[in-house]
């Protein structure tokens, strides 16, 4: 994901960087506190990182980071944001034009059966909603608000990129807080996208969260 290009697919995660070699360095960093500075295997590096985890030795994680470009609601990126041990650029609503509805339908809100007597649907209630919020975010540009005011108007539905980086360790914390039942929908489909790229990228480091997704 090139700087400022669109996240077009809601929610989304994209890894945009990741430290090289990331396993290798969080092995060494751990091999130093132990002054085993011999060169190991893969495997003895992994089963180092593996115990080092299980007994809580977690501070040679944030020798590593990855960068992800994640496309979802400002609910999402509301509840990101409270993860402080981080980096965020987020796409501007004072600076950027959002003229044009661009919004995150909840799949509860497509699901929402018709219940008897009541009309119109959940999802016509929805979307009504949002037509109306943006149509006063244009009209109050039209009669000369400026974009950071009119923006008042506009929901947490709103779709939107966001830049997070993370150490490793911090990753970890958010998958656990943030992948399991009692999360966000929204914010438990963005964790396991998380998860999936960094199984993919550290197995040593995530292997043990596997099972969150
Ligand atoms: C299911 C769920 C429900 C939630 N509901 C609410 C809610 O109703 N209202 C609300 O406001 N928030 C809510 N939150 C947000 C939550 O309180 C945290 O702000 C958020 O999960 C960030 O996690 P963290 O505090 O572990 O911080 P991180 O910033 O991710 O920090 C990582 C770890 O570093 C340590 N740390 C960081 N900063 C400090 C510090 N200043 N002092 C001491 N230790 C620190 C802690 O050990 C912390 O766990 C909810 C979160 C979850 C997962």
């Amino acid at each position: 994901v090139a700087g400022g290009e669109e996240v077009t697919d809601f929610p989304s995660v994209t890894l945009v960087a990741i430290t090289p070699d990331a396993e290798s360095l969080i092995a060494r960093s751990a091999r130093t506190c132990y002054a085993t500075n011999h060169l190991t295997s893969l495997e003895e590096d992994a089963k180092r990182i593996r115990d080092c985890i299980q007994r809580g030795h977690e501070s040679i994680l944030e020798h590593a980071s990855a960068t992800f470009a994640i496309g979802c609601s400002r609910v999402v990126t509301h509840e990101l944001v409270r993860h402080r041990i981080a980096a965020y650029s987020q796409r501007s609503q004072r600076y950027v034009n959002e003229s044009e509805p661009s919004y995150f339908t909840p799949p509860e809100i497509v699901k929402a059966g018709p219940v008897a007597g009541v009309w119109p649907s959940a999802l016509e209630v929805y979307e009504l909603a949002m037509d109306v919020a943006w149509r006063s975010y244009r009209e109050l540009l039209v009669r000369g608000v400026p974009k950071q005011i009119a923006r008042y108007v506009l929901p947490n539905a709103c779709l939107t990129t966001i830049w997070a980086t993370w150490n490793f360790r911090e990753i970890r914390h958010i998958i656990k807080l943030r992948a399991g039942k009692e999360a966000q929908p929204e914010m438990q489909e963005v964790a396991k996208k998380i998860l999936a790229i960094m199984l993919e990228e550290a197995p040593s480091v995530f292997g043990d969260l596997a099972d969150r997704i």
